[in-house]
């Protein structure tokens, strides 16, 4: 699997690169040449185009072979709770968190990193599918993106759910290896690569030699348990209620972890939870550096036990080349300086810390026909895809 450098723009996320190498046959092309009946019968057929998805916590993103990215919205999905009707999905859902009437709930499908309301991830899937296929009958190939640390059953259900959403099959990639894919790395040389992706609700630490994880740490603690921790040291400091958004344009306005960046503070609003009236507070980086302190001393704590853990051929090649951080909270002001300065590792943000996950899962696209030739990992979920009942059969 050869990672490219990408260098189209996308869908205007901050930081986003798209897709870059859409040469025909890229990757898997030395199987079989587009005419070959080999490529004939493996390529997509009923028009459905093969995708990339990354299902974050946080965002879910799209990538479309030979395109890019064409989606990338919040996970979230309001659904009534009465009849259960999806009212909106993603940005238009995010909207409506803390602010829906009794009946409708803007649900995250997603608990760090895996399927938590397998229907609503299903619903939520079925949209994402249909951005990119109007037809209903379009049944597409998927590469997916999986956290390296769930369990057989979580996996299960992440094909399943994709499979009800409408996939032919499905293909799963762990993130870290998509995150490598798509910041560019050399991973197919023999020498370490380590990646660090810090998602809304999982931390992935990986290190990759010779197109494998040769280590990896999956840590359940992401950007929304630091906003979790704003909140609480608002209410227990302040005392002062806030909501979960609300906790996260803190994080992002004065949010920090390094001692020697600038000093800033934010107004925050919020309700008084012993009379019950709204009031406004200031808060200040320095508080957030304490407020932030437990999630983010997790995150080192799993990249130095990383390092320990990487045989000493490769992680001698570490300090040379660097750890690079990907994911959005991978942005949280001097997360890198302090990694750097716990491991005394060199750290770097990838180009495009949101997008790199997604990009790098639709660049392994280019070797989804190897994978369905060599059995890969296929669907399992029902209904089996017709192609697979009919490979089974044989
Ligand atoms: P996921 O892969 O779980 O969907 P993302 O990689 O999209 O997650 O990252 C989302 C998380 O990144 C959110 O918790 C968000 O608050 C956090 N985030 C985004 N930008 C920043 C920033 N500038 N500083 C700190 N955290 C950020
Ligand atoms: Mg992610």
């Amino acid at each position: 699997m050869t990672p490219t450098s990408a260098s189209r723009g996308s869908n205007g996320r901050p930081g986003d690169r798209g897709q870059g190498d859409a040469r025909p046959g890229a990757g898997g092309a030395g199987l079989a040449s587009a005419q070959s009946p080999l490529r004939r019968r493996l390529l997509p057929r009923r028009g459905g185009r093969d995708i990339a998805i990354d299902l974050g916590t946080a965002n879910t993103l799209v990538f479309v072979r030979g395109e890019g990215i064409v989606a990338s919205e919040p996970s979230v999905v309001a659904v009534d709770t009465e009849n259960g009707e999806v009212h909106a999905v993603g940005e238009e859902a995010q909207m409506m968190i803390g602010r829906t009437p009794a009946r409708i709930s803007a649900v995250r499908p997603l608990r760090h990193g895996v399927i938590a309301d397998f229907e609503v991830a299903e619903r939520m899937l079925r949209y994402f599918m249909g951005r990119v296929h109007r037809s209903r009958h379009a049944r597409p190939r998927v590469m997916m993106c999986a956290p390296s640390g769930i369990t057989g059953v979580e996996r299960r259900a992440l094909t399943e759910a994709c499979v009800a959403a409408g996939a032919r099959s499905v293909h799963l990639i762990e993130e870290s290896m998509a995150a490598a894919i798509g910041a560019g790395l050399p991973i197919d040389e023999p020498s370490a690569n380590m990646v660090v992706d810090v998602g809304g609700g999982t931390s992935e630490v990986a290190v990759i030699s010779l197109g494998g994880i040769v280590v990896s740490r999956s840590l359940r603690v992401g950007g929304y348990d630091m906003d979790e921790k704003v909140a609480a040291w608002l209410r227990g400091t302040h005392g002062l209620a806030i909501g979960e958004s609300t906790a996260e344009r803190v994080k992002l306005e004065v949010g920090s972890v390094s001692p020697d960046l600038s000093q800033g503070s934010t107004e925050v609003k919020g309700r008084d939870p012993v009379s019950g009236l709204p009031r406004q507070v200031d808060v200040t980086s320095e508080e957030m550096r304490t407020a932030l302190e437990g999630p983010v001393a997790e995150i080192v704590v799993a990249v130095r036990a990383a390092l320990e853990d990487t045989p000493p051929e490769l992680s001698s090649d570490i300090p040379q080349r660097g750890i690079f951080l990907a994911g959005g909270g991978a942005l949280l002001r001097g997360l890198g300086e302090r990694i750097r300065e716990e491991t005394s590792v060199p750290v770097q943000l990838t180009e495009s810390p949101l997008t790199c996950v997604a990009l790098g899962a639709g660049l392994a696209l280019d070797e989804i026909e190897t994978l369905e030739v060599a059995g890969g990992t296929p669907a399992r979920g029902t209904p089996a895809p017709r192609s697979r009942r009919r490979r089974m059969r044989r």
